[in-house]
């Protein structure tokens, strides 16, 4: 709080009173006349400021007195609307609490007149007749600072699902719900949520590449913020889970922080953290609309959490396929091994009854080997690592009877 020495002043009124009837027209005299007769000390500010009044008779009339002492200070009550703390953190000033005098707004210009603003009718209150009083006061000119805090409240635990423009074309309705976190952002004190800014200040890692994401407010209600998660590109073949870090800010201090994870599509409904539900058979359907995987031959597919030795299996006889926990283990092997259970969906069971029977008499599985290897030529549009094509070559050479048996 800074005093203005210019403007700051005492002032003294007197009031005198004779020869009255009663104690009320003495009084009200001095009411009416007390303000004409002052006088200004500038530059000062007394600490004995008051009054002295009253009414008394005397030879058979009444007379009365006021003598009142009263400073004018004016001041700002801060320079800015920012606080620094000593550890350099900086806070918003919601308002200036200025000890007896009052609460005001930061960088108000406040001129302060008391006791006049603190006791403005106790200074002409009639007293009674032949009554007196002496008051003496003092302002208290203490300044507080109320920083205004804020908390953000987001209506999921954790994490959310990536945006993808699947929705739309087959996803399930509620990876668009999944994708969206809904946030309250409320201040203390209260009602200062338009004063407040929510940003995205980062999302890490930085690599593979995104946007931001969405985020916007309530037209409405100024504590509501939306906020729907990047978009996973369907060109993007190893997405990662990604930090996204909000902060509150009212100017340029950041009055909170909050985070939340994004997930990407596939491994959100393959392996879902926090309480989502785990959903395979929606991760390869994902899987097959993302790298365009061809399931012509297939009759059906689905996933079957016993099947823990194979990733995928067909019939012969009827073409159904069935996925297993081993296919599941990234979304560019899921889309390798339908990739390769729909070439057995195309071999017809002559053919793979004569591959077995060339097998179990020390020859070539070519069944198998033809499998494999549309699984190689798709390897990088799939996006396996390395390690994933070494595995699926090494598949291939033994049922070629080129290699040993993989671990
Ligand atoms: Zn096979």
């Amino acid at each position: 709080m800074n005093i203005n020495t210019n403007n700051t002043y005492a002032t003294k009124y007197e009031g005198f009173a004779v020869g009255y009837n009663s104690a009320t027209e003495a009084w009200g005299d001095i009411v009416q006349e007390y303000t004409s007769h002052s006088r200004t000390y500038p530059g000062k500010i007394y600490e004995n400021v008051g009054w002295v009044k009253g009414t008394k008779e005397a030879y058979g009339s009444w007379g009365g007195y006021l003598w009142l002492l009263q400073n004018t200070v004016a001041f700002r009550t801060s320079d800015t609307d920012v606080w620094v703390s000593p550890g350099g953190v900086t806070s918003h000033i919601a308002q200036v609490l200025v000890g007896t005098i009052g609460d005001y707004a930061p960088m108000a210009n406040v001129a302060d007149v008391g006791p006049m603003n603190w006791n403005g009718e106790a200074i002409t209150d009639y007293l009674g007749a032949g009554q007196a009083e002496d008051f003496v006061c003092r302002g208290d000119f203490t300044a507080y600072y109320q920083l205004i805090t804020a908390e953000v409240k987001f209506d999921k635990v954790g994490a959310i699902c990536a945006s993808t423009t699947w929705c739309g074309e087959g996803a399930p309705e509620r990876l668009i719900e999944e994708s969206r976190l809904n946030i309250v952002v409320t201040t203390q004190p209260e009602a200062h949520e338009d004063l407040v800014n929510l940003e995205v200040e980062s999302v890490t890692p930085v690599e593979p590449e995104t946007e931001n994401g969405d985020l916007w407010q309530d037209i409405f209600d100024p504590s509501k913020w939306y906020y729907d998660a990047f978009l996973e590109a369907k060109t993007e073949k190893h997405p990662v889970p990604k930090r996204v870090d909000f902060a509150v800010k009212i100017g340029d201090s950041e009055c909170a922080t909050r985070h939340i994870l994004v997930i990407p599509v596939f491994d959100h409904l393959a392996f879902p953290v926090f309480d989502y539900p785990e959903d395979r058979n929606e991760a390869w359907r994902y899987v097959i609309w993302k790298y365009g995987v061809s399931t012509f031959w297939l009759t059906s597919i689905s996933y079957d959490p016993n099947q823990t030795e194979f990733p995928g299996l067909t019939s012969t006889f009827t073409d159904a396929c069935t996925l297993g926990p081993p296919a599941f283990s990234t979304e560019n092997f899921c889309a390798s091994t339908i990739a390769h259970e729909n070439v057995h969906g195309q071999q017809t069971a002559d053919y793979i009854f004569s591959s077995q029977a060339s097998w179990a008499a020390g020859f070539a599985h070519f069944a198998e080997v033809d499998a494999y290897n549309v699984e190689l030529q798709k390897a990088e549009h799939h996006g396996l690592s390395e390690s994933e094509i070494a595995e699926i070559t090494a598949w291939r050479d033994y049922y070629n009877r080129e290699g040993p048996k993989p671990d």
